[in-house]
């Protein structure tokens, strides 16, 4: 779904844990730079199709944002830095750093954890999830970049990194400048058309993910991309004070 000039919401179905889902990584494009935020579980075929569509073709990525740690949103990212025939240089918080790179177990998805949950799945969703865990088990994306706090990144208009802990402690979102997208990663979930906060469950500070939600009041936003549930556009700096003073 193009979201702005040069900001594309993807769409990607998903299958975790039994649960399906549609997924939604950000492309954002200029002349120089081509940078997705989020690498998806492991759908590139599906990435690429897109990329080809809308005039900014895999070949030409050279940035990955990645939000956070959690496996839907890295899973896919050895694949595509395989793939590649050029340097895609990677980009996160550095508290996420050392999960990302395999240096600390990734924090939901550590070995003892999925092993349990993988022996209760039905085999073939078991098979497609033990694809993606192995995968990310192999990930040794190194981090070339960290960011911070507030940094405008120069690629596209500038791109500001907000850092929103409690879902991982190093979660960030990111403001395009030029056309007044948040992408929220998992701070936030649009839930049957309604923008809502972080989830407890998958919170793993879920305070501080509430508390990260005030950061995000600074900002004048008129559309915001949820990794999970997709766009929401409608009176959202309201819904954002609203949300931020719920506590
Ligand atoms: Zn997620």
């Amino acid at each position: 779904m193009n979201i702005a000039n040069g900001v594309e919401m993807l769409e990607l179905a998903m299958n975790v844990m039994g649960n399906s889902s549609v997924i939604h990584p950000t492309l954002i494009w200029d002349e120089a730079t081509v940078i997705l935020v989020d690498a998806g579980a492991s759908q590139l075929p599906e990435i690429q199709k897109v990329m080809d569509q809308v005039g900014a073709p895999f070949s030409r990525l050279n940035k990955v944002i990645l939000t956070h740690q959690d496996l839907d949103h890295i899973g896919g990212l050895p694949e595509i830095l395989r793939v590649s025939d050029h340097k895609v240089e990677v980009l996160a918080h550095e508290e996420e750093k050392p999960y990302i790179q395999g240096d600390k177990p990734l924090i939901k998805f550590n070995p003892q954890k999925m092993a349990q949950r993988l022996a209760s799945l039905p085999e073939e969703q078991r098979k497609q999830m033990e694809k993606v865990f192995e995968a990310s088990q192999r990930l040794k994306a190194n981090v070339d970049k960290t960011v911070e706090d507030g940094e405008v990144l120069p690629y596209c208009g500038g791109i500001t990194v907000i850092f929103t802990p409690g879902h991982t402690p190093g979660h960030i979102c990111l403001y395009l400048n030029q056309s007044k997208t948040l992408i929220t990663g998992d701070a936030l979930n649009v839930v049957e058309g309604q923008l809502v906060g972080p989830k407890p469950e998958y919170s793993s500070d879920i305070d501080s993910a509430k508390n990260s939600l005030k950061k995000l009041t600074q900002y004048d936003i008129e559309t915001v991309i949820c990794y999970h549930g997709g766009v929401y556009k409608h009176n959202v700096n309201q819904r954002l004070l609203e949300l931020a003073n719920e506590g």
